[in-house]
Order: C-alpha cells, then structure tokens, then sequence
C-alpha cells in the first residue's frame, strides 16, 4: 500500500519535471536499496548465507558485473536481482498501471525489461548465473522462505561444481 502511493505521487511529480530532470530523479530510485532486496538480504543473512552487496563487490568485481545485481555469491558466481514490479513491468501489474503520461511510462518500462534481457545475456557471457525474482514474491513472507532455501541449495551446489572445475587463483 505504502509503496503504491509512493509510486502515484512520485509518478505525479516526475509528469512536471523536465525529462533531464526526470531521467535524474529516476536514476536516483533505481540506484538506491529498496524495501525488497533488504528483506532478502536479511532472511539469507539470518539463515547462515552468506553474500555481496554493490557496496561490498563494487571494488573487486566492478568489470566483471554488469547491472548492478543486488546480491551475489562470488564463490557459486550466481547473481540476484529484485526487480520492482512497476519498473520492471511485472505480469501481474501489482502496481497498477501509469494513470497519467502513459506512453512516457510503457516506454520506460519497456527499455527496463530490455536492459533486464541484456544484463542476463552479458552476465551469462562472463560466466554467471543469474536470477530475478519479483518484487511481490519477496513481500510474501513464505515465498520469500521457499527462495531463500532455493538459493542456498543453488549456491552450494555451484561451489561445489567450481571446486573441481576452477583454480582458486583463478576465481574473478
Ligand atoms: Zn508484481
């Protein structure tokens, strides 16, 4: 609920903005750490997994990563996103459709969902594994649990594998 008003009135605000103006304050949303990925960030956290964060890998994997995911595990090199529903179109269109200025709005969210296609695609080339889950799925507390196992069978899985497939010095 909190969040859908949030979206509206931000919508309101940006449909007065100049597009440079707008396209900073929307870049401004995207980058900062949102309600969701905290949550999964926590519950992997309190279940013993452990991970990177943009500011924790930002140093060492800044050339290998693109898009910014916001967990991954270097060992199983698997990257998370939490793609919001809104920006990211989701299926179910939780949040509602853009009221107003909406081709402005289907545009933006259609070269989100195009961006989302490439960053899999680059990541894919460097040699990771991604996954994205929905912002909805991460607000559902016992989706949220059935993800975070699914995770954390995935991650051990893949260390696993790497161990016998990469040197260790040859991790990044
Ligand atoms: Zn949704």
């Amino acid at each position: 609920m909190e969040s859908r008003l949030r979206v509206s009135e931000l919508m309101r605000r940006l449909d007065r903005l100049s597009s440079e103006e707008r396209s900073y304050l929307m870049s401004q949303v995207k980058n900062s750490d949102t309600g969701p990925e905290l949550m999964l960030r926590r519950v992997l956290w309190a279940r013993g997994e452990r991970f990177l964060t943009p500011s924790g890998y930002k140093r060492r994997y800044k050339q290998h990563l693109v898009g910014r995911p916001d967990v991954i595990f270097p060992g199983a090199r698997l990257a998370v996103f939490v793609d919001g529903c809104f920006w990211h179109g989701c299926p179910l269109k939780c949040k509602g459709e853009p009221g107003s200025n909406q081709d402005f709005w289907m545009k933006k969210i259609e070269t989100n969902q195009q961006r989302d296609r490439e960053v899999n695609r680059q990541l894919t080339e460097l040699g990771w594994q991604v996954k994205r889950y929905w912002e909805h799925q991460i607000r559902r507390v016992d989706e949220l649990h059935k993800i975070v196992t699914e995770l954390i069978e995935t991650v051990s899985r893949l260390r696993s594998e790497r161990i016998y497939t990469v040197s260790k010095f040859k991790e990044v």
